[in-house]
């Protein structure tokens, strides 16, 4: 990664990369707390940390629950693995077709051009893998997945993932994008980045410019809560629009974080209002090994997302969604509003509770 310069007495991103936590040593300075370096010394062998400035200054440090906090910051908890919690929860390596890929759906695959982050997720579905395959990119290292995507010409859509795809220089996204463009049967491009939320100042017009070229371009950002919506995430997806780019959202629920109606309903009304990025996903908290204190029950979920929908603009309302262990894919998660169903005849609850019967016409 290379940096910019000061923009109006902010950091670059390369300084606020640098100012960061970085290491477990830098814990206790950037927390104020002296304990928090050794506490966290065996915690970050499990996972390790990182976390630029410009996102830990986003905590509230009188706050022992902050929900940015907790986010980024290794808990003790972490430790405790339940019976049914697994190393690789969505089964990414039944579907591994060469190194650095997967290809779990017909016509998409997803591509690992690096296991490094700008900020290490507690909750991260792919902790264990990217702790322990930590390696950036390199050529060497996509060259046989890069070979798979053009023997399959059912492809359609190749989505960097990882690790974060946004931790690559521009000249290495340029060079990515020129190789993946020569295969003539994809048609999307589609990026999975928590930049925008943690680093918003590295979405540069150069890293606009990079990925712009033939194939259409779709960037899934990753806001877990409302105080993540700065005014520099603002700019940052001013910039992908105006550079012609899709703009997504995926939310993890987070028990402690954003699993009440007030901050979910904020949100999803402000990564529309705000950002122009469409809600897509609300994740169930996947089955990875020493999350369970951020998982909540599938019907809290639920009860959510009837606080979402009809509430607030359809725009503004995601898929509740759960990756099934072991790797067969998704399944929304509802709620469902058909209450009976007997031949022509179906009862549904209003999303204000009331119900109504339909009757289909013969066909
Ligand atoms: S940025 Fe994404 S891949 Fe990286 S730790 Fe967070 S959730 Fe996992």
């Amino acid at each position: 990664m290379s940096g910019n310069h000061n923009d109006n007495g902010k950091l670059s991103w390369s300084q606020d990369v640098q100012q960061g936590i970085r290491t477990a040593r830098d814990l206790p300075r950037l927390v104020g707390n002296p304990q928090a370096g050794a506490d966290s010394k065996k915690l970050t062998k499990i996972f390790k940390v990182r976390a630029p400035k410009s996102y830990i200054d986003l905590v509230n440090p009188s706050d022992p629950h902050d929900p940015i906090a907790a986010q980024f910051f290794p808990d003790e908890r972490e430790l405790r693995f339940l019976s049914g919690e697994l190393p690789d929860p969505i089964g990414d390596k039944r579907w591994e077709k060469a190194p650095r890929l997967v290809h779990r759906y017909p016509d998409r695959v997803l591509l690992f051009p690096t296991f490094q982050c700008a900020v290490y997720c507690r909750y991260c579905f792919r902790k264990e893998r990217i702790n322990d395959e930590g390696e950036g990119f390199s050529k060497a290292a996509i060259a046989s997945a890069l070979s798979y995507i053009a023997s399959q010409p059912e492809l359609r859509e190749v989505i960097l993932s990882g690790g974060d795809p946004w931790t690559l220089s521009d000249r290495q996204l340029k060079q990515l994008r020129i190789e993946l463009e020569k295969i003539s049967h994809l048609r999307l491009l589609r990026v999975h980045t928590r930049v925008p939320v943690v680093l918003p100042r590295r979405v540069t017009s150069d890293l606009v410019d990079a990925l712009r070229g033939r194939l259409m371009v779709c960037v899934v950002m990753h806001f877990n809560h409302p105080r993540e919506i700065t005014n520099d995430a603002i700019v940052a997806c001013q910039r992908l629009r105006e550079g012609g780019f899709m703009l997504l959202n995926q939310t993890v629920l987070l028990r402690g974080v954003n699993d009440d109606e007030t901050t979910l309903k904020t949100l999803m009304q402000e990564l529309v209002y705000s950002l122009g990025a469409k809600p897509y996903y609300l994740h169930h908290c996947d089955k990875t090994r020493g999350i369970g204190h951020f998982r909540t029950t599938i019907e809290h979920g639920t009860t959510l997302m009837r606080s979402l929908r009809g509430h607030i603009s359809g725009v503004c309302v995601p898929n509740y969604m759960l990756d099934l262990p072991g790797g067969d894919g998704k399944v929304p998660l509802g709620p469902s509003y058909v209450e009976r169903h007997s031949g022509q005849e179906w009862g549904f609850r209003t999303y204000d509770g009331k119900t109504h019967t339909y009757v289909e016409e013969p066909t």
